[in-house]
C-alpha cells in the first residue's frame, strides 16, 4: 500500500500499485515465517550469526561514528552485551533510531523525530476459522469498504487475507487462518490507554465487532465458525516489535522527491525497512534493503571483497 489515497499518491507509485491486481498475489508456503527461515539459512551459509532475543537498547558512538550496540537479552533481562560494529543497518523507524542514539543523534534525525507527522498503524484481528465456513472457490483476499463517502480506515475499510487451502502448515486440519486489518491512527490508542485502561479495552471490542460485521457481508455465518480470535492494536504492535507507537507501513508515498532515503546523518549508519523508499510490503522492504546493501558495499569496499569471497566459497 502507498499509505495514502489516489488524490495524494505519487502517480508512478500508484501505477505500480494498480498493476498488482493484474500481477496477482503471491503466497509463501508456511507464511511470513518461511521468509525468516530462508533468511536465517542464507545468513548461516554466508558465515553470519544471529543473536536471538537481543534487544538493542543503545548505539555507542565515538568521534561521530557508530562503534557498536548495547543489547539486552529478553524484555526484562538485566544482562547487557556490547556488540562491536563497523557499520550499522537499523531496521527501525527514524524515531526509534533517534532514541537509540540519544544525545549522539544527528541534527537531521533529531529534527525529523520532532517534526515528522506520525504514520499509520493497524488494528488487526488474527482469526482461526473452520474451513467449512469458507465457500468453495472463495478468493483468498478481499477488500471491503463500508461507506464510500466517509474516510477509509478505522474499520470503514478492511482487508481480509485467508491462508491458502494448499498450505496446511498455516492452521490445524479443517481450519484456515484469517487476518483482518484496518488502518488506524496510533495516538488514539495510546491516549485511551493512558486516560482509562477500561476505555481502551472497550474500544478494542468495538473495533473487533465492527470488523466482524464487515466480514459478515461476505461470510454471513462467520461468527459461528471462529475458533481463535486475537485482536491487536498499535499498542500490541509496539509491544511485540518495538516500533515507535506501534506504527506500521512506513510513510505515505506522495512524492518521489520526498521519499525517505536510508541516510541518517551519521556516516556508518543506514536505515532499512518500510520507513525508506519504496516503503512497505515484503517486496518493498526487500528492494529497499538491496539498495542499502549496495550502498554499504560502496562505502566499505573491503567488506565487499570479503562478502564476495564468502559468497564464492558458499557456492563452491
Ligand atoms: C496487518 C499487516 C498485514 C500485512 N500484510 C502484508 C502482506 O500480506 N504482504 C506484504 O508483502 N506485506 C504485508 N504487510 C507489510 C509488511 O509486514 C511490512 O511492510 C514489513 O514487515 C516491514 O518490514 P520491516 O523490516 O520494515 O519491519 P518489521 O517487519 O517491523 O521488522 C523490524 C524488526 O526489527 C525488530 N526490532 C525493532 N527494534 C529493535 C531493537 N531495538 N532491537 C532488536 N530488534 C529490533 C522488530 O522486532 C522486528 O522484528 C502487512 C503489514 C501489516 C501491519
Amino acid at each position: 500500500s502507498a499509505q495514502t489515497t489516489t488524490k495524494h499518491v505519487n502517480a508512478l507509485y500508484g501505477a505500480t500499485a494498480l498493476d498488482l491486481a493484474r500481477q496477482g498475489v503471491y503466497h509463501i508456503e508456511t507464511g511470513i515465517g518461511g521468509v525468516a527461515d530462508t533468511l536465517i539459512e542464507k545468513l548461516h551459509t554466508l558465515g553470519g550469526a544471529i543473536h536471538y532475543k537481543q534487544r538493542v537498547i543503545k548505539i555507542e558512538m565515538k568521534n561521530g561514528r557508530a562503534v557498536g550496540v548495547w543489547a539486552q537479552k529478553g524484555r526484562k533481562g538485566k544482562e547487557q552485551t556490547f556488540f562491536e560494529a563497523d557499520f550499522i543497518i537499523a531496521n527501525t523507524t527514524p524515531w526509534d533510531l533517534n532514541n537509540l542514539l540519544g544525545e549522539n543523534s544527528s541534527r537531521g534525525l533529531k529534527r525529523e523525530s520532532a517534526r515528522r507527522k506520525l504514520g499509520w498503524g493497524a488494528f488487526v484481528l488474527h482469526l482461526g476459522v473452520n474451513a467449512d465456513a469458507i465457500p468453495i472457490d472463495f478468493p483468498d483476499h478481499h477488500q471491503i469498504i463500508g461507506d464510500m463517502m466517509t474516510p477509509l480506515g478505522e474499520t470503514n475499510s478492511i482487508f481480509i487475507s485467508l491462508s491458502p487451502t494448499w498450505d496446511t502448515s498455516r492452521a490445524p486440519a479443517g481450519q484456515r487462518a484469517m487476518t483482518i486489518t484496518t488502518h488506524t491512527t496510533v495516538s488514539q490508542w495510546w491516549d485511551l490507554l493512558k486516560a482509562d485502561e477500561s476505555a481502551y479495552y472497550a474500544q478494542k471490542e468495538v473495533y473487533t465487532q465492527k470488523m466482524l460485521a464487515q466480514v459478515e457481508k461476505i461470510i454471513p455465518n462467520i461468527r459461528d465458525h471462529i475458533t481463535l480470535l486475537l485482536p491487536g492494536t498499535p499498542v500490541t504492535y509496539q509491544f511485540y516489535t518495538d516500533r515507535h507507537m506501534g506504527m506500521v507501513g512506513g510513510f505515505p508515498q506522495t512524492s518521489l522527491f520526498k521519499a525517505r532515503s536510508p541516510r541518517t546523518g551519521i556516516a556508518n549508519i543506514r536505515l532499512v525497512g518500510d520507513s525508506i523508499f519504496p516503503g512497505q510490503s515484503t517486496a518493498g522492504v526487500s528492494l529497499g534493503a538491496i539498495r542499502v546493501s549496495d550502498d554499504v558495499q560502496r562505502v566499505m569496499p573491503i567488506r565487499k571483497t570479503s562478502t564476495s569471497l564468502i559468497r564464492q566459497e558458499a557456492q563452491s
